[in-house]
């Protein structure tokens, strides 16, 4: 019997997995890091396996040292990566180092602070500030633990010490199952209830089942995730919550704090790296069985998991564009699959993919057809911009006055930053375009400048045409910045904000005009994406969408389903708490039957109209598709490249599209060609793939496989 090997994956770039014999007197278990020998230097790595060392695993060399004394990571997390490595055909290094936060990848370690919890002493108070108050009135007779209140009241740590000193309040250790008090649930109504109990069958089964949970903005679907997360944790089970970046802002926490009756360990990368690493070890210890967090929140370190739920499903960054492009609603099934634990996907507007899953077996569709209260779903109104100057048409500009005069609050979303898209000559055509990526430059009036969206190239806009020397080149289409320009011409004396990232740079800023909205201290927002989904506020009754079928322009497969996403998700930030609110939808194709289906929120129209084209034109989810996207300085290089990976590819069923220039031919400098595979069977295109990933890349270039793609571009 020979020595004991370790299976070990290192944590970078190296391809395969690597054997190490086990020192003597180190007893080390699967999902510990270790440190290891790489040629001459040491890396850090995860142990996948043990097992005895036979005769060809001779001369292996040793570890250097183990650095964890249980693991990490458990076999099912293993295996999940495992898998995710070989369906995305990336290398499993950086697919292990996805499980891990950068602060631990390097080897480091961590001790977790303690979270005392927070009491009112009996002493009388006189004199406080009222941030002083403020905090004295927000710890409940049982107490609160220190990071629950630093997450309600912002900023309250140098407050807080004032009070610690008079004696006002105490710090005192309680076991990490110590719960504060929690907000209690309101009475359901009768969709949430039948939600619930439908959801909870499954959950008390224990089996794996997923759950579309239609249901329209507003209509309480929140409620209905932290009802069965609450049966869940009471099957003793953990549950992971899944939110888009967009969404996880400190409201957000500190209502999922409020509710949960058990620490909360939140996952996000607006952490700094230490944090990132505390709260990923609260969760590796087992000390904390409930995470809210965005996309890599799905290879998080929970046992026993008996919850997954992705809210608001449809949107695109659960799926990784740089990296790995992974997408975490999918690896959401497959892990709930695993452990046999239930799924929650909700949305308001779900994706084809998911509504079309929602038929087969181990899924249900459950529909939340009303919103909650009086507030009915804001009426949509079409307006035909053909013929009308500028971006706001009459009828808008009346709807804004009015709204604003009863004392309420106007949305102008527009889908683009800047002042318009692109900059044309009206003599020759000629549009201004980014140098090193072939795409229009945005027109940015207040710094008179052409900026590039996609590489932040900048150019001073010549003040006459480059190519035929007319004296006037003219902005075309539409941004936020002309808006802006047009709301301050015909509504001079009303007080705007606008929302793009632009204006909006930091999370401090993004808090602060949220919080101006909410104090009414706003008239009109305009604003893009970044103001489109999730918020809620109370005295918003108009909504505006200029631009309307911008998006359905773009060379997208998903662009019809994108636009209806998109609108629906905009109007549904009217009227959230009153009746009579309204949408008003500028379009230059009122005719459209999408148009037809947003004015009715007509989604069961939308997404069989969608079917029809998908299913005739052998579009997801009716094929399984992959995109090989070539990049190289040289065009040459890519386009040959490409035009050879194309033609290896010879399998019965599936079909290349390709090669060509990719929609953006060049970004940053780099020629961009691509080929798209397509397949009824989802084993053949993995096996296109195997054979194209065996064919050797030139030095010059670089291959990109996207599985599941969703851009395009
Ligand atoms: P959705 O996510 O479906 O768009 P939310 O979960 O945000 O909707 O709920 C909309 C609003 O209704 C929230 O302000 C929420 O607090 C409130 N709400 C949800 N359920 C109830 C209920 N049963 N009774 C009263 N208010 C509720
Ligand atoms: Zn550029």
């Amino acid at each position: 019997m020979g020595a004991l090997i370790a299976d070990v994956v290192i944590l970078t770039n190296i391809p395969k997995v690597l054997s190490y014999s086990i020192p003597e007197g180190v007893s080390p278990k699967v999902g510990c890091r270790v440190a290891a020998p790489v040629r001459k230097a040491t890396r850090i790595g995860v142990i996948i396996d043990i097992h005895e060392g036979t005769q060809i695993n001779q001369g292996l060399k040793d570890l250097i040292c183990v650095l964890d004394e249980s693991p990490f990571i458990t076999s099912e997390l293993i295996e999940l990566i495992t898998w995710t490595s070989r369906y995305y055909h990336a290398g499993i290094g950086p697919s292990m180092a996805l499980a891990f936060p950068p602060y631990l990848r390097e080897g480091r370690t961590i001790t977790i602070d303690k979270d005392p919890v927070l009491f009112r002493t009996n002493r009388i108070h006189t004199k406080t500030g009222p941030h002083q108050k403020a905090i004295l009135d927000s710890i409940p007779d049982t107490g609160i633990r220190l990071s629950v209140l630093k997450c309600r009241i912002p900023g309250m740590a140098g407050k807080m010490k004032g009070l610690l000193n008079r004696g006002l309040i105490e710090l005192k250790e309680e076991p990490s199952s110590y719960v504060s008090s929690c907000s209690p649930t309101p009475g359901y109504t009768p969709d949430q209830q039948m939600a619930v109990q439908e959801i909870n069958k499954a959950i008390k089964a224990q089996r794996f089942h997923t759950y579309l949970l239609h249901g329209i903005t507003g209509s309480g679907k929140t409620e209905v995730y932290l009802a069965t997360a609450l049966e869940v944790l009471r099957h003793g089970k953990s549950v992971l919550y899944m939110v888009p970046e967009i969404a996880l802002t400190p409201q957000t926490i500190d209502m999922v704090k409020s509710r949960i009756p058990v620490e909360v360990a939140v996952f996000h990368s607006g952490l700094s790296p230490k944090d990132r690493a505390k709260e990923f070890m609260k969760v590796a210890q087992g000390g904390v069985n409930f995470i809210l967090g965005t996309r890599s929140a799905i290879f998080s370190p929970l046992k026993e998991l008996g919850l997954i739920i992705v809210d608001e499903e449809h949107d695109h960054s659960y799926k990784q564009d740089d990296g790995i492009p992974y997408n975490a609603r999918d690896l959401s099934i497959l892990r709930a699959r695993n452990n046999q634990a239930v799924v929650i996907l909700g949305s308001a507007t779900p994706s084809m993919e998911t509504y079309q899953r929602s038929r087969l077996s181990h899924s249900s569709l459950i529909t939340m057809p009303n919103r909650i209260g009086p507030a009915a779903l804001p009426t949509i109104e079409i307006v035909d911009m053909r013929g009308v100057e500028g971006p706001l048409s009459e009828r808008l500009i009346m709807e804004m006055n009015h709204t604003v005069s009863r004392g309420e609050q106007v949305l102008l979303f527009i889908n683009r930053r800047g002042f318009s898209a692109a900059m044309v000559c009206p003599g020759c055509g000629k549009v201004l375009k980014c140098k090193r990526c072939d795409r229009s430059l945005t027109y940015h009036k207040a710094k008179s400048l052409g900026l590039c969206h996609w590489c932040g190239f900048t150019m001073k806009l010549p003040e006459i045409c480059p190519l035929c020397g007319c004296l006037d080149m003219k902005p075309i289409g539409m941004g936020t910045e002309q808006v802006i320009a047009s709301v301050e011409k015909t509504c001079a004396d009303k007080r705007l904000l606008r929302m793009d990232s632009d204006e909006i740079t930091s999370a401090t800023k993004l808090t602060t005009a949220l919080d101006a909205i909410r104090a009414g201290n706003v008239d009109i927002i305009v604003g893009t994406q970044m103001i489109g989904k999730g918020h809620d506020f109370p005295n918003l009754t108009l909504v505006g969408v200029i631009y309307t079928e911008q998006l359905l322009h773009m060379p997208d497969f998903r662009s019809l389903e994108r636009t209806f996403q998109q609108i629906v998700q905009v109007a549904g930030r009217a009227g959230r708490r009153k009746a009579d609110t309204k949408v008003i939808i500028q379009t230059l194709i009122p005719d459209h039957p999408l148009i037809h289906s947003i004015s009715r929120y007509d989604y069961l129209s939308m997404i069989e109209m969608e079917q029809e084209i998908r299913k005739a034109t052998g579009f997801p989810p009716f094929s399984h598709m992959a995109r090989c996207v070539i990049t190289s300085a040289k065009d040459k290089t890519a386009r040959e490249f490409c035009a050879q990976i194309a033609s290896v590819v010879k399998i019965q069923g599936v079909e290349v599209l390709g090669p060509a220039p990719a929609p953006i031919s060049l970004l940053r400098n780099r020629n961009r060609w691509h080929i798209i595979l397509r397949s009824k069977n989802r084993g053949s295109l993995h096996k296109a793939l195997d054979i194209i990933e065996q064919v050797r890349c030139p030095q010059e270039a670089d291959l990109k496989i996207d599985v599941d793609p969703y851009s395009m571009m």
